[in-house]
């Protein structure tokens, strides 16, 4: 009876707890109330209760699902090109992107000025206006090693590939103004039809938040190419209203780079026909419902599984 009483009380704490911090998020605990090992001690170990914090904002009540937006391009047939945006959860993973280096000749001076950075103020995010399915990061990499055109850049990102042209601490010529290209790393985003837009973004977030903690930058040095020189760039996010959404993005994977760096989350959605383990909302989903979904943590090799829910909002 004595330890029924301690998970009842642990029980109303949660509720307590559960309702004064998950206003956004259906906020299901369940499993660990059922552990034998648990302590009170345990339940306001201050680093869990960081890490409930970090689930919350990575939960949402909503998820906006079947979201219309374009693709731009300077290619005749690709210069607007109509894609779906079916909305995700930003499963985070403490996994690090793997960045394949394909670094310009210096014989190359269009696109190796030869000169470093004296100091890193800025992280610069761009897109591509190419719009052309095959113009992924891989084939804007290799296209750059013999251009001739005077404009380079750090980091070109897809939905599936991290490449890098320029050295860390080089400069390049990218942000249209002096300022942006002497103290700014450049990242482009590769975006051509039949992109995983959102998984693009998440990576390049991920991308961003480890420069971040590089070069010890706050989530105001993060600009976008239209700050420097008022170019329309990039132009996919901000045609689709979803700058604000990028740096939110930035700051789940600053968040969880700089103090989870020991947590291991591992994701699983309960409603596989709608979503799936990344948290990608599948393009079969449908207008309406809810999805499901548990994260099992392990810190300090102490186990702990915790349950939300979403509704998808359907914007059309
Ligand atoms: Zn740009």
């Amino acid at each position: 009876m004595k330890k029924r009483g301690l998970f009842l009380l642990l029980f109303f704490l949660v509720l307590i707890v559960g309702s004064g911090c998950n206003k956004d998020a259906a906020f299901i605990e369940a499993e660990y109330l059922f552990d034998d090992k648990e302590t009170i001690a345990d339940f306001v170990d201050p680093e869990w209760e960081k890490i409930e914090e970090f689930l919350a904002l990575i939960a949402r009540k909503e998820i906006d699902t079947i979201d219309k937006f374009y693709l731009y391009g300077s290619e005749v047939g690709y210069e607007k090109v109509p894609a779906t945006n079916y909305g995700y959860l930003s499963f985070y993973t403490n996994t690090d992107l793997e960045i394949i280096e394909e670094i310009v000749p210096l014989s190359n001076t269009k696109i190796r000025p030869g000169k470093m950075r004296a100091n890193t103020k800025y992280i610069v995010i761009h897109n591509t206006g190419m719009a052309s399915p095959v113009m992924t990061a891989s084939r804007l990499s290799k296209s750059i090693n013999n251009s001739t055109r005077q404009a380079s850049w750090h980091f070109t990102v897809d939905d599936k590939e991290v490449y890098q042209q320029l050295l860390l601490d080089e400069i390049g010529w990218h942000a249209g103004s002096p300022e942006g290209n002497n103290y700014g790393i450049g990242i482009e985003m590769a975006v051509y039809q039949g992109i995983d837009l959102n998984m693009a973004m998440r990576r390049t977030a991920k991308l961003t938040a480890w420069l971040m903690l590089q070069y010890d930058l706050g989530i105001e040095s993060v600009k976008r190419h239209y700050d420097f020189s008022g170019k329309h760039c990039p132009q996919v996010l901000m045609e689709a209203g979803r700058w604000e959404e990028f740096l939110e993005l930035v700051q789940i994977e600053y968040y969880g780079q700089k103090y989870f760096s020991d947590v291991e989350f591992i994701w699983e959605s309960l409603s596989a026909e709608l979503m799936d383990n990344d948290g990608k909302i599948l393009s079969t989903s449908g207008k309406s419902g809810s999805v499901r979904y548990r994260v099992l943590v392990n810190y300090q090799g102490k186990l702990r599984t915790f349950e939300f829910v979403s509704g998808l909002k359907a914007l059309i």
